[in-house]
Parts: C-alpha cells; sequence; structure tokens
C-alpha cells in the first residue's frame, strides 16, 4: 500500500500528483472512515488552489451523505480548535504549512482537534487504494454550509488565555509578519486586542507569497529583522504558511531561533505549575532539560512529528510541549502547535518580567544546534539506520533509538535520522561548543555516507 501521509499530512505538487481527481479520492476515503451524521469541518490556508480543493473536499463530502461546514480561510490551529467547538466529528484542512508555494496538501483532524493518528491516516490509505466512491440518491445527499465566525472565537479565545490588561500596560510595539499566509485573518486582530500597536508585513493572503517563501528562516525574515530595530519596535513576530508556528526577532533585529523559545515558553510552563512534564521530539535541544530540570520538571522525548508530540501530551497529561522549529503547544488552550497562542504567550511572559526578550533569552543555557542532510536512497534506509546505530553504539556514552539515532558523545549529541518523505537523512548535533557541534554534525554526515556507500556496493 502506498504511504501518503508524511509526519505533517500529506504535501503534493499542484498540478503533478495533487490534482481534482486526488483530491476526490483522498477525500471520499475521509468520508467511508466516519458515518453520516455530526458534521465535518472543511478550512482552508492561502494557497493559489486552497479554496479551489476545499470545495471539491466539500462537494465530495457532501454527495457522499455528510453535512459539512465550511470555516474557510484560517490557520490551521484555528480549524483545529473549531473542530471539537462545532461537534464535527473530523476536520478535513488544504494545507501545505510552510512548503514551497507549488505545494499543497491534505491534514485530517479528530473530533478533540488533534491531528489524526497514524492508524487513522492507514484506513484512509486503505480507503485510495480500493478506490471508494459514493452513489447515493437525492434524497441522501448531504449540505454545505459556510461558518465565518470562527477567526474571531479563536483570536478571543487565545486573548482569554493571557493578561491582556499587564501586556497591554507595556504598550509594546510588535512587527508582525505573516508572510502572506492564513495568519493574516487572525493574528493582527489578536495582537491589537492584545492592546499592542501593530505594523503589519505581507499581511494580504497570496499564495504566490510575493513578500517571501512561508517558511519562518532567518533568511526569509531577513526585511523583519530589518524592520524592528528600524521602526523602535519591541519586538518582531513571523508564522508559516498555515501559522502553527511562530518565530520571533528581538528587538536588535536578531533572530530568535526556534529552540530557544521552545526552552523559554518550557520553563515558564514548568515554573508556573511547580513542576509537570514538557513533551518534545527527541531532535529538541539540550538546553530544554536544562532550562526544566532544576523547577522539578520531566522532559519526555518522542518520535519526530507533532501528531506524536501531541497525543503523547494527552496521555501524559503535560504542561507543555513543542517542536524546535516554532511549533508550540499550550494545553491549556488545546493540544495543537499553534501560532498565535505562542506569539501571545510569549508577549505574556514579556510582559509578566518586565524584561525585554532579549534579556529573557539572555538568562537560557546555551547551545549550538547544527542542522544537516545527506542523501541516501529510500531503500537503503533501514540498513543505513542499523549500520550507524551499531557502529555509535561502540563509541558512544549512551545511545537513544526513539527515532533514529542519537548518540551522546564528546560533549553533545548527534541524530541521524532517515527522513519519511525524502531519500535523506536529517543530521542534527549540538554542543555548548559551536565547533564541537560542528564536528559532531560532520561525524553524522560521515557516517551515514560511509554507510551508504558500503551498503550500495560498487556502482
Ligand atoms: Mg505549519
Amino acid at each position: 500500500m502506498a504511504r501518503l501521509f508524511g509526519t505533517n499530512g500529506i504535501r503534493e505538487v499542484v498540478g503533478e500528483t495533487l490534482n481534482a481527481p486526488f483530491v476526490t479520492r483522498v477525500v471520499s476515503a475521509i468520508g467511508q472512515m466516519v458515518p453520516p451524521g455530526p458534521p465535518i469541518v472543511v478550512g482552508w490556508d492561502a494557497r493559489t488552489s486552497s479554496a479551489a480543493f476545499a470545495r471539491i473536499a466539500s462537494g465530495t463530502l457532501a454527495v457522499a451523505g455528510h453535512h459539512v461546514l465550511e470555516v474557510g480561510l484560517l490557520p490551521t490551529p484555528a480549524i483545529q480548535f473549531l473542530v471539537p467547538r462545532r461537534h464535527a466529528q473530523v476536520g478535513v484542512v488544504i494545507t501545505a504549512s510552510h512548503n514551497p508555494p507549488e505545494f499543497n496538501g491534505i491534514k485530517c483532524i479528530g473530533p478533540d482537534g488533534l491531528e489524526v493518528e497514524r492508524s487513522f491516516e492507514e484506513g484512509i490509505e486503505q480507503g485510495v487504494e480500493k478506490g471508494v466512491a459514493s452513489a447515493l440518491p437525492y434524497s441522501r445527499i448531504g449540505d454545505v454550509s459556510a461558518d465565518s465566525t470562527g477567526a474571531m472565537e479563536y483570536v478571543a479565545a487565545i486573548a482569554g488565555h493571557v493578561d491582556v490588561g499587564a501586556i497591554t500596560a507595556r504598550r509594546l510595539t510588535v512587527v508582525l509578519d505573516c508572510g502572506n499566509g492564513a495568519s493574516c485573518v487572525t493574528s493582527p486582530y489578536l495582537l491589537r486586542r492584545l492592546g499592542c500597536r501593530v505594523i503589519t508585513l505581507n499581511a494580504q493572503p497570496d499564495g504566490n507569497f510575493p513578500g517571501h517563501l512561508s517558511e519562518p528562516t532567518m533568511a526569509n525574515l531577513a526585511d523583519l529583522a530589518r524592520a524592528v530595530p528600524a521602526l523602535g519596535a519591541d519586538l518582531g513576530i513571523a508564522h508559516d504558511g498555515d501559522a502553527d508556528r511562530a518565530v520571533f526577532v528581538d528587538g536588535t533585529g536578531r533572530y530568535v531561533p526556534g529552540e530557544e523559545t521552545l526552552t523559554l515558553m518550557a520553563r515558564d510552563a514548568v515554573e508556573r505549575h511547580h513542576g509537570g512534564i514538557v513533551v518534545t521530539p527527541v531532535s529538541a535541544s539540550q538546553s530544554v532539560e536544562d532550562a526544566v530540570r532544576p523547577l522539578g520538571g520531566e522532559v519526555v522525548y518522542t518520535r519526530v512529528g507533532s501528531p506524536t508530540v501531541t497525543h503523547e501530551m494527552q496521555v501524559r497529561r503535560a504542561v507543555f510541549g513543542g517542536e524546535e522549529n516554532g511549533g508550540l503547544i499550550f494545553p491549556q488552550h488545546q493540544l495543537a502547535r499553534d501560532g498565535a497562542m505562542t506569539a501571545a504567550a510569549l508577549l505574556d511572559l514579556v510582559a509578566r518580567r518586565r524584561e525585554t526578550l532579549g534579556e529573557l533569552l539572555a538568562g537560557l543555557p546555551r547551545y549550538t544546534l547544527v542542522k544537516e542532510k545527506v542523501g541516501c536512497p529510500v531503500e537503503l534506509r533501514a540498513k543505513v539506520l542499523a549500520h550507524v546505530a551499531e557502529t555509535f553504539a561502540k563509541d558512544s556514552e549512551r545511545v537513544v533509538t526513539i527515532d533514529g539515532v542519537k548518540a551522546y558523545r564528546d560533549g553533545g549529541w548527534v541524530l541521524l535520522r532517515p527522513s519519511g518523505t525524502e531519500p535523506l537523512f536529517r543530521v542534527f548535533a549540538e554542543s555548548k561548543d559551536p565547533a564541537k557541534a560542528r564536528a559532531l554534525a560532520e561525524l553524522g554526515l560521515r557516517a551515514v555516507d560511509g554507510a551508504v556507500r558500503e551498503l550500495a556496493g560498487p556502482a
């Protein structure tokens, strides 16, 4: 059976694998997974094809007898927020998150608002393989209705989780870069509601991404980094295309790596709860553990991928969770990565501590995290992984195999993990010493490359 879902839903190139018949097949299979009755929420991001594919999804579900609630162009976490509140049994999101403009995708949300588990995705994949098609008579066709109230309901809920009075009293000036994505319809209004003076960049939804590509990297946010000090703003905020992530720029224009925000907010959550569990993938920085342990917190590591993190948080009743890419999860709001909630929580922290973002970050344990990748044919993935696991087990202090191989050695760690979707291994390495982090990454790259050459045999 062909695997369609990666770590975060289906992502394909529009006009190639992703076309109207493909969307119909996948959504028909989703429709078959649940009985007609409770509504199905359909929402979409700002990509050029998203509204069109969403309408195909709605129509496909309605002719299969479902009641469809179209919630419109919204951030993925806003759609996740609405699924349980509209008593829906499933949510279908047309989005490709931060991918380049030629991509789009499909993501499935469970009745609790969490991304569905792998077993549900496998059911969809089986349905696609079998080719399920609905042929209902006129009397059993479902309906499609529009619900445009979701954006402001979502914004109000987030404002309810922070101290609006304290944030307002700080009279913060914030530069917000929506990256022409789904956050255009929510985050500017949220920040105004929190009493900030808001200056927006790229705040019109446009799937051509005229401002910059929708991955919130340092290179893509050069304008934001320049604008913050030039405008005398306190800080800058940027979202990825579907706004389940938020990244920050401090008052000097420094791009704040996601692992620093993860550590800062994890420490705050543990401090406020006087302990508790923080869930993060095995790729996260050691700084999270360093920051929460002295406060009575515990870090639980998972495989990479936000569905795994949120489900583990649910099971463990975690006080906080998230990824090192700016995808943070605040369980008091919802068990979903949420860019707008992340922005509000960070402003709340700045207001409570009466410090600047730069000052707050200066107090954190400092590590250098190097992220690299190296090619590996998909068919050699498992063999290469076993080979490097064996090699590293011999001369490392400790090896963890939750996802790939994570070896603690030489004053840091290196993680070698095969990509779920691409013919490559991701290599992450970390140490307090930048030179050691780089050396560990090189060691990892050489180990994978050497194993590929050895196992591939003579060309
Ligand atoms: Mg995203």
